[in-house]
């Protein structure tokens, strides 16, 4: 039996009855957009991320993008994001007619280096985005303190982070935006395209709720040229289902994480990591066979991957091994930003994001899904435990 990287049918079958029942209220209903069910997954996740006002929207894409719309960045304007994320962090930027500044990452965490961003501000820089990639946070102190000395706004990318915190604080709600994805891999997965957008600040939230809806309060009446950035009640009826599970689909991944680092332990080099990773700046913290990810102090993580570096060279032709085995393993991500055919005119990043290179180069995701088998997980484990030993 192969074991995939990802599963989405398995948690969704198991609440078909419920799922099923709640279509049908809402086939009944005659709301198909923005209606109670959206209103309501809309505090519930704000209250989750600890922020005033949910923004329930069409992606997590479409949450960034509208959160620098909110904001009023466009041309002549630059935004900092990591060299190392999904494409939507800096895709998002540059489809305001904003120039996407490239940061390079902290080697331990994989986050965005709050001191080489700082080193990135310009007089044009009118925002940061921190991406809390693979479930981990940032590390926000000194995210905000930039911010503020700079006087940027921070806008969150925690497509990948719902429920993680840093230093107690929920993700989504430290910054000015935060912006959640309900892609069906994330940990709170929809089913098909949805996204949330979280914010505390009362005009932000109004413009963001007009420029949601083609830029005008009033049906037909235009102040400002937004978009169709809307969701569906039936994905927010399922993501209301499912986020009273969200618990317990956490608890799984942590288990799943805490089991691989178990089983790696004699292969990796484990770190230390205090919070201030991101300061500890050599770009390849390995020389054992492998580095085991490991949350830093102080901030939770949700494991939405559980992402090794494979050192030496070896990292594609581990992944080879296991999918002979019918293991799916994934590189999240192949390239960097600054190495994207579309970015190629943009020049900030290169030799400067050598942390994000490496990484790019090293790491390899394993399967982590909460429904994942003991049993598939023994295999996993096995597989690679025998390719470090051949
Ligand atoms: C998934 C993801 C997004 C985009 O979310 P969609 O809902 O797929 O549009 C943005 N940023 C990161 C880091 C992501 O992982």
């Amino acid at each position: 039996m192969n074991i995939p990287l990802i599963d989405v049918v398995g948690q969704n079958l198991a609440l078909a009855a419920e799922l099923e029942d709640a279509f049908a209220r809402v086939l009944r209903s005659g709301r198909y957009i923005l209606g109670p069910e959206v209103e309501a997954l809309e505090s519930e996740i704000a209250h989750l991320a600890g922020a005033k006002y949910g923004i329930g929207v069409s992606s997590g894409t479409d949450a960034l993008l509208l959160a620098l719309m909110a904001l009023d960045i466009g041309p002549g304007d630059e935004v900092i994001c990591p060299a190392f994320t999904f494409f939507a962090s800096a895709g998002s930027i540059a489809r305001t007619g904003a120039t996407p500044v490239f940061a390079d990452i902290c080697p331990h965490c994989f986050n965005i280096d709050p001191a080489d961003a700082e080193g990135r501000v310009t007089e044009k820089t009118k925002a940061i985005m921190p991406v809390h990639l693979y479930g981990q946070s940032a590390d926000m102190d000194p995210i905000v303190d930039l911010a503020q000395k700079h006087g940027l706004a921070i806008v969150e990318d925690a497509a990948q982070a719902i429920g993680a915190k840093y230093k107690g604080a929920p993700v989504g709600g430290i910054g000015d935006f935060g912006a959640f994805s309900f892609y069906p891999t994330k940990n709170l997965g929809a089913l098909g395209d949805a996204g949330m957008l979280v914010t505390s600040d009362d005009s932000l939230a109004a413009r963001a709720r007009k420029l949601r809806v083609h830029g005008g309060e009033r049906r037909y009446y235009h102040e400002e040229v937004g978009g169709n950035f809307r969701i569906d009640e039936v994905q927010a009826a399922l993501l209301r289902i499912k986020l009273r599970r969200l618990g317990d689909y956490e608890a799984a991944r942590e288990a799943n994480a805490r089991f691989y680092r178990d089983a790696f332990a004699a292969l990796g080099d484990e770190q230390p990591h205090p919070s201030s990773c991101c300061g500890l700046s050599d770009s390849s913290p390995t020389s054992a066979p492998l580095a085991l990810p490991s949350p830093a102090e102080g901030r939770c993580h949700t494991w939405n991957q559980f992402t090794l570096r494979v050192g030496g060279g070896r990292r594609d032709h581990l992944k080879d091994f296991l999918a002979a085995k019918g293991i799916g393993a994934e590189v999240y991500y192949p390239l960097c930003l600054d190495q994207q055919k579309c970015f190629a005119g943009n020049a900030r990043g290169g030799d400067s994001v050598r942390a994000a290179h490496s990484a790019a180069a090293e790491c390899l995701s394993l399967p982590i899904y909460p429904e994942l088998t003991t049993s598939c997980r023994d295999r996993v484990a096995d597989a690679i435990l025998g390719f470090f030993a051949a």
